[in-house]
């Protein structure tokens, strides 16, 4: 780890570089302040977003971790870098909801905040030229993105860090709304991957149930950095 060395960019996307190392296991990723929502629309910069999302990413992940949930974090080695396994990533995002909000609301016609009596699972298929639809398990397979085992495993890692995460933030007096998650193989297995943090949770204050999240930069709430910078100081600050 030591002697770790940063190579040639791998990618960028819209909220991260990820770079190759000198070992073939590892990659290198650095979060930026760049903010984008509605699949690329809405451009802008959340000021230090990328420092306050590597820190709670960082820490999230590692609370996992504690908690026997496996994932691709190795070590954060600055404020802005850390260090991951390599995973072939898997083309879906992996959708846990609590409460009702955003697309769900929307499309369901659910007042936001309306609480259900157990989690929702929905997958969305990773595609910026189509916008990321909502798919299905049969939408999966023929597509091939995923077998069906992979897709019970990213369902059942999933629903355990929904119940890992909404105690842990309870006690921080934030309700965890809903979020997304990312998995990859490693080594013949699924595996949690790229990030947790306010650009992919909905956290909502306990009391205000004032808006902790990428929520402030869609809808024009104002304060964006200040609720990246709230989150961070309830969770890894104190
Ligand atoms: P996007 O691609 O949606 O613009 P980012 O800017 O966050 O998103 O880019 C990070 C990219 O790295 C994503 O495509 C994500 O799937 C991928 N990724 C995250 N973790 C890993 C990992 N451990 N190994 C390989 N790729 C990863
Ligand atoms: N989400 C994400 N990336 C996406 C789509 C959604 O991180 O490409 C997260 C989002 O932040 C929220 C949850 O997934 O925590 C559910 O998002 P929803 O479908 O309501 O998306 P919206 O259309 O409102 O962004």
């Amino acid at each position: 780890m030591e002697n770790l060395k940063k190579l040639e960019k791998l990618y960028e996307g819209k909220a991260k570089k990820i770079y190759k190392t000198n070992d073939e296991d590892l990659l290198w990723v650095e979060y930026k302040d760049d903010a984008t929502a509605f699949n690329g629309l809405k451009k802008g910069t959340i000021v230090n977003k990328g420092v306050f999302n590597n820190l709670i990413s960082a820490h999230l992940f590692e609370l996992l971790n504690k908690n026997s949930i496996e994932n691709h974090f190795v070590k954060r080695i600055s404020d802005r870098e850390q260090i991951v396994k390599k995973l072939d990533i898997i083309p879906v995002e992996v959708i846990v909801r609590n409460l009702a909000a955003g697309s769900l609301s929307k499309r369901l016609n659910i007042e936001e905040g309306t609480s259900f009596k157990h989690p929702v699972v929905e997958y969305c298929y990773k595609s910026d030229e189509l916008s990321d639809p909502l798919i299905n398990e049969d939408h999966i397979s023929i597509l091939e993105l995923a077998t069906g085992e992979q897709v019970k495993e990213m369902r059942s890692i999933a629903l355990k860090v929904n119940e890992v995460l909404k105690k842990y933030l309870e006690k921080k007096n934030i309700i965890l709304v809903d979020f997304k998650l990312e998995f990859g193989m490693h080594k013949g297995k699924v595996m949690l991957g790229d990030e947790i943090s306010p650009d992919t949770c909905r956290f909502w204050d306990a009391e205000t149930k004032k808006k902790l999240d990428k929520d402030r930069f869609r809808r024009d709430l104002g304060g964006v950095e200040a609720a990246y910078e709230e989150v961070y100081k309830r969770l890894v600050g104190s």
